[in-house]
């Protein structure tokens, strides 16, 4: 299988270039030139690490060893060794996806990652450092961050929006350990970090001198495309679990909700579905950055808009960038229209597709978003019906999820993604939950642990007592600089 550019430029490329490059030289994102059925059926008996290895082997044919990778990535980093389990609440079926190192769905994806680039610097013969730049709406820098810590051969820059994450989330990165790793804020919101990062690339791409002799770039954002494969297993996963509890039979539909940020979550379940799973509707879940939810409806893109800082912030986005993904693939691979849609992006913020293609996503995905407001009443709802404690972003999709089924209606089982432990937004959710939250957001753990008698994570229950190793903080004009003085410095240390 080889990869090219969702907007046309460049030659096909193997795997092992698709993962270290990140994106493609024209801006575009890397993609698979045809992605067709699979034997999944074979898939459904396995543990979901077989199942990993199975389908990191159909999308990246070119790493050897697939089944170490794998065994490297998650063995005994979890807290389960299903990693993503599945519970019924209620009518739905919450797929549990936070059981990893930094206790948000990101670890399923960024525990392979490192190994993936490891392994292809070796299959390419790359001598230079491979260094990882990404931007963080919260959860994606931390689980990089303990993904890429002392990986040899590799160093990461983070960047997160100043102000712009929960002080848990900020507390786990800016506490990282590691001789190979930078923690930076940036003055603006994700999209601007986001928009910065891609602008290194392009600076880089356009002329390797930017980033200096020994040093590449790659990325460990959701563009990359290593981020994506590993995503596509648990679709998999539910989908094997439902039919082994009896609630459906092999072939029979699934619905998917998927609180939705950057558009990787929710496209690993399309390509799921591209590959033959049984998916029913892809329900695509926002918060009131509902920038989503008006597009599927209309088929109108408009990133000109009021950004909202919201209770689920990992969502707060307004440029998804997989998006990109999803017109490449429904519109036949015609990169030509997508390579003009995000040119209009670019341009003028916004950009309308063909009712054709518009009615052909309608065929897969219906959207519908959640303010805070009804957020926090959901919080509350699910934990008095259900006794279950979901975060503010699996409660966005929950929310999305029960106006699917009183809009649309269904009987198809509902699986919820759920993509964070609620302790990583413990405010928030005291605070749906009825109670004041103490001042302390380290305190407020403890507090919603006396409320609810759940426990804490392990990985998040002394995160307020560790030092703080890393305070930069930069203008969204100065990443470059940041980076290349990095660079520098990494390079007179070897
Ligand atoms: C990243 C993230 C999301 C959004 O996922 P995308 O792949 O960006 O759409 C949702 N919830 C949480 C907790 C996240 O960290």
């Amino acid at each position: 299988m080889f990869y090219v550019s969702t907007r046309g430029g460049g030659e096909p490329i193997t795997s092992t270039k698709a993962v270290l490059n990140g994106i493609a030289p024209d801006g575009g994102l890397y993609m698979p030139r045809g992605v067709g059925a699979f034997d999944w059926k074979a898939l459904l008996d396995l543990s979901t690490q077989e199942m990993s290895e199975k389908i990191l082997s159909w999308f990246l044919p070119d790493f050897p060893d697939m089944a170490g990778i794998v065994h490297r990535a998650y063995h005994g980093k979890f807290d389960t060794e299903e990693l993503t389990p599945v519970v019924p609440v209620g009518d739905k079926y919450v797929l549990e996806l936070f059981h990893g190192p930094t206790s948000a769905f990101k670890d399923v994806a960024l525990s392979v990652l490192p190994q993936l680039i490891t392994s292809a610097r070796g299959v390419e013969n790359v001598r230079e450092e491979i260094v990882i730049l990404t931007a963080t709406s919260g959860d994606t820098g931390k689980a990089a961050l303990e993904g890429f810590h002392d990986v040899p051969g590799t160093s990461i820059i983070v960047f997160y929006p100043d102000g712009g994450v929960s002080a848990v989330q900020k507390a786990q990165m800016v506490t990282q350990e590691g001789a190979n790793v930078r923690v930076c804020a940036v003055r603006g919101n994700f999209d601007d970090a986001q928009t910065g990062v891609k602008e290194i690339f392009a600076a880089a791409s356009a002329d390797p001198a930017v980033t200096g002799d020994g040093a590449m770039l790659s990325s460990a954002n959701s563009i990359n495309i290593g981020r994506l494969a590993p995503q596509v297993v648990y679709y998999f996963k539910a989908y094997a679990e439902l039919c082994k509890n009896g609630v459906i039979r092999v072939g029979d539909l699934v619905d998917y909700t998927v609180p939705t940020g950057n558009f990787g979550d929710i496209l690993a379940g399309y390509l799921a579905k591209t590959m033959g799973l049984p998916v029913g509707t892809l329900i695509c879940a926002s918060n009131a950055n509902r920038v989503l939810t008006d597009f599927l409806r209309t088929g109108r893109y408009d990133r000109m808009r009021p950004f909202y800082k919201t209770e689920s912030p990992s969502m707060d986005i307004l440029v998804s960038s997989n998006l990109e993904r999803l017109l490449y693939l429904a519109s036949g691979e015609d990169t030509a229209l997508v390579s003009d849609l995000m040119a209009q992006l670019r341009e003028k913020g916004s950009y309308d597709i063909p009712e054709t293609l518009l009615k052909t996503l309608q065929k897969d995905f219906w959207a519908g978003c959640a303010d805070d407001a009804m957020t926090d009443r959901t919080i509350g709802d699910v934990w008095k019906t259900h006794n279950y404690l979901c975060d503010t972003h699996t409660a966005v999709a929950w929310n999305v999820a029960e106006q699917y089924a009183k809009e649309v209606g269904s009987d198809r089982p509902n699986v919820v993604l759920s993509t964070a432990s609620a302790y990583k937004f413990p405010a928030a959710v005291v605070r749906a939950l009825g109670e004041t939250p103490d001042e302390n957001e380290f305190a407020v753990m403890e507090q919603l642990r006396k409320m609810t008698g759940t426990e804490i994570p392990k990985n998040l229950a002394d995160i307020g007592s560790r030092t703080v190793r890393h305070r930069d903080v930069e203008d969204k004009t100065a990443m470059l600089e940041y980076v290349q003085n990095a660079i520098k410095e990494r390079m007179q240390k070897e």
